[in-house]
């Protein structure tokens, strides 16, 4: 059955960290000549939209922007975080079934707190969508399904404590790929844990791999959820082809994998294959997501018998479903093991922003209530810059104990030079900062 999809489309052509920086100006060129060479848009079920421009609003409900966001995002960012919204918007307006913002920069390694960019990333563009459609449409759970090659380590920082987003990431093992995190027991936080599901796969792993993984591991956990709306977190850096990670990937296994996990939105997040990998991925997704026939979506240099999976993969693969449901049905004994009983639970961080060459050291606290998802005070600090906050995150549907603490929390803040204290009050959709 075909399917109204909407596509909103931002280059950024003007925009790169370097020339001859993976994340470059030419990133998405072959992707657009390949779209239009195959005639997608002379589907009459897909659409163009031009991408929006998020408002420091929007970005502000998700991060604490050091020493603000004029100085650490670039117009690109808010038009690729901008693009997203659009896509939600054209969604949840019902003019279309689902959406795929084919934009850059990228995301999904910022943080809540943002001192410079790491992993190419400045601003979580998926993380602003997703509290722009909360806000806005009052749509309560969300699931996102990370599918790019690196952990999505921001966007698992920024709802490690929300129990209303479910965050699963498909990735190369951490031991072996930048960021070096995403493993089985990261689960999330004590107001929200087993909403955050890891699921580290050796390098080498292609569609036979992916395929299991979806059907045997995400499937089930995204069914049991049951989330409101479905984001996909669309990197393509899985990609054989692709020249900074070591996965078996092929454009024919994205697009059958968006066709089984049916995302309302997809997200482009990594992918530096510009040539051999994106035009041929993103077409594969573009057909998914309108119901076209995905049956030819094959790269021009692709070889079965080449691809075949190792039998140690499968093996692992069968162990790692194990090992993620014995934790996902213990959940509950687990989560006590994890979060003794008390008031209070603080995370130390210490944050590296390999773009930018800072250091970030990070206290988080968090309240531990079972009516929502807690008040968070975030301690930050940055040597190089000099720059310090204290944000108070108040959540969603916060309740009266929560909230009482955060407006606590933010009127006895001490003051002090170089020291920001900010309340982001994310129920009464408020960003105050106290000078
Ligand atoms: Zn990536
Ligand atoms: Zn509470």
């Amino acid at each position: 059955m075909t399917r109204k999809t909407g596509l909103v489309f931002f280059p950024a052509y003007d925009y790169a960290i370097s020339p001859t920086h993976p994340e470059r100006e030419e990133r998405l060129l072959y992707t657009q000549d390949q779209v239009l060479e195959e005639g997608l848009f002379d589907f009459d079920n897909i659409r163009e939209f031009k991408p929006g421009i998020a408002t420091p609003e929007d970005i502000c409900r998700v991060h604490f922007c050091v020493p603000d966001l004029d100085t650490v995002a670039h117009a690109s960012h808010l038009i690729a975080a901008g693009g997203c919204l659009t896509a939600a918007d054209k969604v949840m307006s019902g003019e279309v079934d689902n959406a795929f913002a084919l934009v850059r920069p990228p995301g999904h390694h910022s943080f809540r707190v943002v001192h410079g960019s790491r992993g190419f990333c400045t601003l979580n563009i998926e993380a602003v969508m997703v509290e722009y459609i909360r806000h806005k449409y009052g749509v309560r759970r969300i699931a996102i399904v990370d599918t790019d090659c690196h952990h999505g380590d921001g966007s698992q920082d920024i709802f490690w404590h929300d129990p209303d987003v479910l965050f699963i990431s498909l990735h190369q093992d951490g031991r072996t790929l930048y960021p070096g995190s995403g493993f089985v027991d990261e689960l999330g936080g004590p107001n929200a844990f087993g909403a955050t599901i890891n699921l580290p796969l050796p390098p080498g792993t292609g569609e036979q791999g992916f395929l299991y993984v979806l059907d045997d591991i995400v499937m089930p956990i995204v069914e049991a959820w049951k989330p409101d709306l479905v984001v996909n977190s669309a990197g393509q850096d899985n990609h054989y082809s692709d020249p900074i990670t070591q996965m078996a990937f092929t454009a024919h296994g994205y697009a059958e994998l968006n066709r089984r996990l049916a995302p309302d939105i997809c997200v482009l997040e990594g992918g530096y294959s510009i040539q051999t990998a994106l035009p041929y991925v993103n077409t594969g997704i573009i057909l998914a997501m309108a119901g076209l026939d995905i049956a030819h979506v094959r790269e021009p240099d692709y070889d079965a018998f080449d691809h075949r999976q190792p039998g140690e993969i499968t093996d692992y693969l069968r162990r790692l479903k194990e090992a993620v449901f014995e934790q996902w049905h213990a959940r509950s004994t687990l989560k006590r093991r994890f979060y003794p009983d008390g008031e209070f639970h603080t995370r130390s961080k210490d944050i590296f922003y390999d773009t930018d060459g800072l250091r970030e050291h990070q206290r988080e606290t968090v309240r531990i209530c079972p009516d929502c998802g807690g008040t968070i005070v975030t301690d930050s600090r940055c040597d190089d810059t000099g720059n310090r906050i204290l944000g108070i995150t108040i959540p969603f549907h916060a309740c009266d104990a929560c909230r009482h603490h955060g407006e606590h929390q933010y009127e006895a803040a001490p003051s002090g030079r170089n020291l920001h204290v900010i309340l982001q009050d994310k129920d009464r959709d408020r960003y105050l900062v106290r000078t």
